[in-house]
C-alpha cells in the first residue's frame, strides 16, 4: 500500500517537475509510509527523490518507534552532534525543485534553504494532496467505522444519557473527550461544546459556563482511529440539543438549517463541482432570511487529517470524484442569542452520497 502510494506520488513529481519530496511533521508522512514524526525539535523527514529510493531521516533516539519497511525507505538515523538538514540535503543531491511538507517547520526549511540555495520551493500538498483526497475502499471503511464510534456518543447525548444541564461546558467536553477514546479512537482532536450564546460562535472554546435549562447545546466532537499500520483516520460530527422544549423560533432556525444540511448532503453526488454542495446548504438558508447567520464554508475534507481536500466552498469548481470523504456541516448563527450546526461526514461513491454519520439529525429535547 505504501509502496503504491509512493508510486503515485512520484508520477505527479513527474507531472509538476518537483525533483524531491520532503516531509515531515503532520500528516502526510504517516499516510506515504506508516510514520508520525514526533513535533519535537529534532528533524524527522521521509526524503523521496523522483527517481530513486526514499530515505527516513530521524532522530537516533527516536528510531526505535519506526516499523521498518525496507521496501518503502530506507533508514538514515542521526546523532545528537550530526547536522540533520545537511544530512537532508546531501540526500536531495543536486534536485532543483523540492517539494516540502506544508507543515513542516520552518526552522528547518529556512536552513534547508540556506543549504539548498539553487533549489525552487514548493508545497508538498500539490503532490500529496490529489492522491489523499481520494480515498480507496478501505480507507472509506476506516472513516466509516470512526463514524460510527461518534454516532454512538451523538446518540448517548440524544438520548439524555450524557448529563448536561448543572455541569460546565468544559466537564461535558472532557466528557465526550474520554467516550471518544472508549468507542476506539486513539486521539481526542476536539470536542466542542457551547450552550446558548456561546452556540452563535462556531469554533468556541468549551469553558466554565455552566448549561442552564431551556437552551441550545452544540457539540462538535471527532478524534482520530490509527490502524495497525500506523496511518490514522479522522471522525467529525455536530449535533444540536436542547435541553427542555426548544421555543417555536428556534425550531424555526432548526427546520431551516435540517432541511440545508439534507439539501448538502443530497448535492454531494460525483460529479458536482465542490462549490453546488455549498450552494444547495446555502441558497436555502439564504432564502429563509438566515443567509448573513452562516459565517463559513460548508464543509471539508477528511482523512489521516481533521480539515483536508476537498474544500466545499465558492469557487471550488473542482468536481467531486469518488473516494472524496468530505464534511457537510452549515451553521446558523445570531451572535448573542444562540446558534446551531448540524454536520455529518460524506463520501461521494459511485452510488450516490454516502453519509458516514447516521445519528438522527432532528433536534433532541433533553432533560
Ligand atoms: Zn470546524
Ligand atoms: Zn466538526
Ligand atoms: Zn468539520
Amino acid at each position: 500500500m505504501f509502496v503504491e502510494r509512493l508510486d503515485k506520488a512520484r508520477s505527479l513529481m513527474a507531472t509538476h517537475g518537483v525533483d524531491v519530496l520532503m516531509l515531515s511533521v503532520g500528516a502526510d508522512l504517516p499516510y506515504f509510509c506508516g510514520y508520525e514524526a514526533m513535533p519535537l525539535e529534532r528533524l524527522t523527514m521521509l526524503v523521496v527523490p523522483r527517481d530513486g529510493g526514499a530515505t527516513l531521516v530521524v532522530p537516533r533516539m527516536e528510531a526505535p518507534r519506526v516499523t521498518e519497511r525496507p521496501d518503502v525507505f530506507g533508514m538514515r538515523p542521526w546523532d545528537e552532534t550530526d547536522d540533520p538538514v545537511a544530512i537532508v540535503a546531501g540526500l536531495a543531491g543536486a534536485a532543483e525543485v523540492a517539494a516540502v511538507g506544508d507543515h513542516m517547520w520552518s526552522r528547518f526549511l529556512v536552513d534547508l534553504m540556506g543549504l539548498m540555495p539553487g533549489a525552487e520551493w514548493r508545497r508538498a500538498s500539490e503532490v500529496t494532496a490529489p492522491i489523499r483526497s481520494v480515498k480507496a475502499a478501505d480507507e472509506v471503511e476506516r472513516l466509516r467505522a470512526a463514524g460510527a464510534a461518534v454516532d454512538r456518543i451523538a446518540g448517548r447525548l440524544q438520548r439524555g444519557e450524557i448529563e448536561l444541564v448543572g455541569r460546565t461546558e468544559a466537564e461535558v467536553s472532557a466528557e465526550l473527550g474520554r467516550q471518544i477514546l472508549a468507542e476506539g479512537h486513539d486521539r481526542v482532536n476536539f470536542a466542542i461544546v457551547a450552550a446558548g450564546a456561546n452556540a452563535a460562535s462556531p469554533h468556541h472554546e468549551a469553558g466554565g459556563r455552566v448549561i442552564a435549562e431551556g437552551e441550545v447545546v452544540l457539540c462538535d466532537f471527532g478524534g482520530t482511529m490509527v490502524g495497525d499500520d500506523g496511518v490514522g483516520y479522522c471522525s467529525d460530527i455536530t449535533r444540536c440539543v436542547y435541553t427542555g422544549e426548544p421555543p417555536a423560533e428556534f425550531n424555526e432556525l432548526y427546520d431551516v438549517l435540517f432541511e440545508a444540511q439534507a439539501a448538502g448532503v443530497a448535492a454531494a453526488a460525483v460529479g458536482t463541482p465542490a462549490q453546488d454542495v455549498d450552494r444547495a446548504a446555502r441558497s436555502l438558508i439564504a432564502s429563509a432570511g438566515y443567509g448573513d447567520y452562516f459565517v463559513h464554508r460548508t464543509g471539508h475534507g477528511i482523512g489521516t487529517e481533521e480539515h483536508e481536500d476537498p474544500y466545499i466552498v465558492e469557487g471550488n469548481r473542482e468536481p467531486l470524484v469518488a473516494g472524496n470523504a468530505f464534511s457537510v456541516e452549515p451553521g446558523i448563527y445570531v451572535p448573542g442569542r444562540w446558534g446551531a450546526r448540524i454536520e455529518d461526514i460524506v463520501v461521494a461513491s459511485p452510488d450516490g452520497p454516502d453519509p458516514l454519520n447516521r445519528v438522527d439529525h432532528r433536534l433532541a429535547a433533553v432533560a
